[in-house]
């Protein structure tokens, strides 16, 4: 990846973004974070030429490498709704969702599973992987990380988590490696189960006692009316957000990353944040710097 061209801003001013870093990075040294990757989080933005990694990809990956390389130890898991819904597509298979999510036969878990362990897990790995041999892609099926059961609405083969055994990413952790998990579980047959993402990494983060969860979504945070951007909420907590879903203020897909903020923050995650991962190093701005972008949400 090529540096990015040079900015507008005088030395002093540059000099000033990496001090006020400073006490940042010595309060997040060593402590895990969870940040979940939407599949609608990555707009493809139109590769220059020489690009390899899609550049918005490619600037997550910095992020992840950068939060890494100056002692914090992030876990990414992944979704892929978009990239299954474009193989679907392709393959001539009609997507069915009921409250929000895909009712998944056999067929389509195959898809789901393919898609998410063997394309979308691969370019987030191969990504971080450009800046030296750092991440290990996972899925929730190996190492018997995310044990599933059917969920109880009948979707087919959607799961819900059962339970997360951390030891495989505590091994990976602490060879300061970036574990990155598609969410995929499995039950105690063998039997794989598609789960939902928002809602794995708020598992993970619990069972890790993570100090954050962040949530790269494709929208600039959690917005007061649904329409309208200027309605982003700032800083909100648990039971705000829990009274949120309730009067129906959150739809669609923020649902499931709410419930998931909600209950992280009250199993000891310190905070949670909903943030928009088309921004170029939305993570860095939110982590490293006074003004957050998007929702903090804390206990
Ligand atoms: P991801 O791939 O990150 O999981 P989703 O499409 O599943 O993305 O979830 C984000 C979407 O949730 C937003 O694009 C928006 O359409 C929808 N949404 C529903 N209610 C809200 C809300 N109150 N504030 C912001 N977004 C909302
Ligand atoms: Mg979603």
């Amino acid at each position: 990846m090529s540096p990015a061209a040079p900015t507008q801003l005088d030395p002093s001013t540059r000099a000033g973004v990496l001090a006020e870093a400073l006490p940042y990075i010595r309060r997040f040294w060593g402590k895990v974070v969870v940040v979940k990757h939407g599949g609608n989080a990555i707009a493809p933005r139109e590769p220059s030429q020489g690009d390899t990694v899609e550049p918005a990809l490619a600037s997550f990956a910095q992020d992840v490498v950068l939060m890494s390389s100056v002692g914090m130890r992030p876990v990414v898991v992944h979704g892929g709704g978009p990239q299954i819904g474009d193989l679907m597509a392709r393959l001539g298979k009609e997507p069915e969702f009921r409250g929000g999510l895909r009712v998944t036969d056999a067929d389509t878990l195959d898809i789901a599973r393919m898609v998410l362990v063997g394309k979308v897990n691969r370019d987030i790995v191969g990504a971080i992987n450009v800046h030296g041999p750092l991440a290990v892609g996972l899925s929730g099926e190996d190492a018997g990380l995310i044990t599933a059961s059917a969920h109880p609405d009948e979707l087919g083969f959607v799961g819900e988590v059962k339970a997360v055994n951390p030891t495989i990413l505590e091994r990976l952790l602490a060879q300061d490696l970036i574990p990155v998990v598609a969410t995929i579980g499995s039950d105690a047959t063998g039997q794989a189960y598609n789960i939902n993402a928002d809602t794995a990494a708020g598992a993970v983060a619990e069972v890790l006692g993570a100090t954050k969860l962040v949530y790269l979504t494709n929208v600039e945070g959690l917005r007061r009316q649904v329409d309208d951007p200027s309605s982003l909420v700032h800083a909100t907590t648990g039971d705000e957000l829990e009274a949120m879903l309730a009067d129906g203020t959150l739809s669609d897909g923020m649902i499931p990353k709410a419930a998931a903020c909600v209950r992280a923050v009250r199993s000891g995650v310190g905070q949670a944040h909903i943030l928009d991962g088309r921004l170029p190093h939305a993570l860095l701005l939110e982590i490293y710097t006074r003004e957050g972008v998007g929702t903090l949400v804390s206990p």
